[in-house]
């Protein structure tokens, strides 16, 4: 099934005579369960993708459907919504509440959004995540590679449409990069999980199950 689709992207900065166009007419369709990674250079337009496809940022022309909603349609605070409940966002800096301890994190957006969080599926999380015992901890007691760990779960646990991934291992060494690039690959598979991941490292961008590499804002193969 087709859970996400972009037609005809285009993103453009600035006025004329300094237009930047930072996306020219990108199409990309991806299936439900897919682990892709789009790669490219710095600047070439990648997050900037990324915004539009989660709805952080409306296209200049062209439009993007996530499972069946055309996000062009919805309002501002549909919008919104739509993004708590249907997208999920990992970050390189891991963006966890530093006030919460890592349970709390996790069901931080389920509990946003007035939903009792599925606690079945939360502990399977946890622990493919191997997170058990670190449940109670703060955040700013747990390494870089837990943090994201932590991240990731978060992203996962409202069992969203998607999962956008912002070079998610930008601030890990390789081995822990390689661990954490691993579980985001297993939890795609195990939880039929669409997980888009933007990276301009090409050893990162190999272990994703199909690459996108984008160019000059366009797509290059
Ligand atoms: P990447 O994520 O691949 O590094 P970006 O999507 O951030 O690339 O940027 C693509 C191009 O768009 C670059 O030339 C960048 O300078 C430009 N750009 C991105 N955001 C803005 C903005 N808010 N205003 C003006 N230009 C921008």
């Amino acid at each position: 099934m087709k859970i996400l689709s972009a037609t005809h992207l285009t993103k453009q900065y600035g006025l004329a005579p300094n237009i930047v166009k930072a996306l020219d007419d990108v199409s990309i369709s991806i299936e439900q369960g897919e682990f892709v990674a789009i790669i490219g250079t710095s600047g070439s337009g990648k997050s900037t993708l990324l915004n539009m496809l989660g709805g952080l940022d409306r296209p200049s022309q062209g439009s993007v459907k996530v499972d069946h909603f055309d996000l062009g349609k919805l309002k501002d605070e549909e919008l919104t919504v739509f993004r708590r409940q249907r997208i999920g966002f990992i970050f390189q800096n891991y963006n966890l509440v530093p006030i919460l301890n890592v349970y709390e994190n996790i069901v931080m957006p389920i509990q946003l959004d007035g939903k009792t969080p599925d606690e079945k599926f939360i502990n399977e999380i946890i622990s493919l995540l191997g997170l058990e015992k670190k449940l109670y901890n703060m955040p700013n007691t747990l390494s870089g590679g837990q943090q994201q760990r932590v991240a990731i779960a978060r992203a996962l646990a409202s069992k969203p449409a998607i999962v956008l991934a912002d070079e998610p291992t930008g601030n890990l060494d390789s081995k822990t990069s390689d661990e954490v690039i691993e579980l985001l690959r297993v939890t795609s598979q195990k939880f039929n999980q669409t997980i888009v991941m933007i990276t301009h490292n090409p050893e990162i961008a190999m272990r994703a199950g199909r690459t996108i590499r984008i160019e000059d804002g366009k797509i290059a193969g």
